[in-house]
């Protein structure tokens, strides 16, 4: 046939939609038309081309279009990279408490701003007050959107217009384009760099304080380490400085553990009561990394302090959702009660046991029928403990002439999506941040890739 005659023996669009597997489907009728539209041009831009085909449109191929669009935007995958707090997936998974507390308050309507005993307004910044009291020792906190938000805020509320002294060793970038220089500016504070690159002491930051000192800050390096020719100063020094001189202290410490990773098998942090306990009037850390809550940014500190922090008109625009207050105050119940280390999925993937990774990469090598297990290093993500590399187990695969590219596409673009890292020509998936109710669909989606 010519291309004029092909092109004009084309399907028409409502032809399509009137065939009864496509009107037996149930899919919305938008959804079916653009797809059939889809298609339609697919085979006349075949046509155009010179390419080989035909001009019909299968309707398989128009029900597998129209299921892709209406496939959500944000969905679940599978995290089979072995990396914990990983930022382009979410970060921390929540814990199940704090998912049932997030669905049942978002059910109906809640307290957010209401104190039920009092028959008054109250408002959304005490519901997690108590908790944080006691868990980080501080006398008041607060909660905004994440952890740039908190320090964006600190600064505004207690350093614009002021210098803050940091040490030029902290002036550090997190991924997403955090720089503390650039949010430093957009505070409105005036940045004082100090120190060397490897070497701060006390007496730099003491030479740089002047009239218009507003704040000493310390920025945990979260991302990075520095070894070698060393030196920083502690929490403690500054806080000590800062009370000679009449200075608030501020920590910016990022991951924000409430348990030390030390205590398994990790790379030991300073938890956010020690920076409090060393006298550091604010502290600032996020709700997703460490700690494995939501999104969010936790201030604690002098009440005074948190009191600016609150009153601040930047408060308003930063402050946290009802969803984000359920899921934490949820969390933060657990690691009041004890129950953080059983019971909150970020934590238990970073304290797994290596006998327990190897049994469950036997499990899924077992379901899926191929692959091999093999000890590979996870890491923490998240801008969290950048040298630790805990031991962990993978289920290697590879297929004879294929590479670990093809494998890698095929079981990213399944659904549910799996990620998985290629090492040389195989492909790896770390089972420590697989959780056992995902066993079932991983090992479908290698069975199905390796087939
Ligand atoms: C991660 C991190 C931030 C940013 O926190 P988000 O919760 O991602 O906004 C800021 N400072 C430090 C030191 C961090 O590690």
């Amino acid at each position: 046939m010519a291309d004029r005659a092909r092109l004009a023996a084309l399907p028409k669009v409502d032809e399509v939609l009137r065939r009864p597997e496509l009107e037996a489907s149930a899919l919305p009728r938008w959804a079916l038309a653009d797809a059939t539209r889809a298609a339609i041009d697919e085979r006349r831009r075949a046509i155009l081309d010179g390419r080989e085909g035909g001009v019909e449109v299968a309707s398989e191929d128009v029900l597998a279009r129209a299921r892709a669009l209406l496939r959500p935007s944000l969905r679940p995958v599978i995290n089979a990279t072995g990396v914990v707090l990983h930022t382009n997936l979410g970060r921390a998974p929540l814990a199940g408490p704090a998912l049932a507390r997030l669905v049942e308050v978002a059910r109906g309507y809640s307290n957010l701003e209401y104190v039920v005993d009092e028959k008054a307004r109250g408002s959304r910044h005490d519901h997690l007050q108590e908790l944080l009291v006691r868990l980080c020792g501080a006398e008041a906190a607060a909660v905004v959107n994440n952890n740039a938000a908190a320090v964006m805020l600190a600064l505004a509320a207690l350093a614009s217009g002021r210098e803050v002294i940091v040490s030029r060793g902290e002036l550090i970038e997190i991924g997403g384009s955090f720089r503390v220089p650039d949010v430093m500016r957009q505070s409105g504070a005036v940045l004082v760099e100090v120190g060397t690159t490897n070497k701060t002491h006390r007496r730099d930051y003491a030479a740089a304080i002047g009239p218009a000192t507003g704040l000493l800050m310390k920025v945990h390096r979260s991302n990075f380490a520095v070894v070698g020719f060393t030196a920083e100063v502690s929490t403690e020094e500054l806080a000590e400085l800062g009370r000679e001189r009449g200075l608030p202290v501020m920590v910016d410490l990022g991951s924000g553990a409430l348990i030390d990773p030390g205590g398994f098998g990790l790379p030991p942090e300073p938890t956010v009561s020690s920076h409090v306990a060393a006298g550091a009037q604010l502290v600032t850390f996020s709700g997703d990394k460490l700690l494995g809550g939501p999104q969010a940014g936790v201030l604690v500190g002098s009440a005074a302090v948190i009191e600016r922090v609150k009153k601040h008109p930047l408060m308003r625009a930063l402050r946290p959702d009802k969803l984000t207050l359920a899921a934490l105050e949820a969390t933060l119940e657990l690691y009041r009660d004890g129950r953080a280390m059983g019971e909150v999925p970020a934590l238990r993937m970073l304290a797994a046991r290596p006998e327990e990774l190897r049994a469950r990469a036997e499990a899924l090598v077992a379901a899926a029928g191929a692959g091999e297990v093999v000890e590979v290093a996870s890491a923490v993500g998240g801008g969290a403990l950048p040298t630790a590399a805990p031991a962990s187990f993978a289920v290697a695969l590879a297929r004879p002439r294929r590479g670990a590219d093809d494998l890698e596409r095929a079981l990213r673009e399944g659904d549910p999506p799996v990620i998985a890292r290629i090492a040389g020509d195989r492909l790896l998936v770390d089972v420590r941040t697989v959780a056992d109710s995902e066993l079932p669909a991983l090992a479908r989606a290698i069975a199905a890739a390796m087939a």
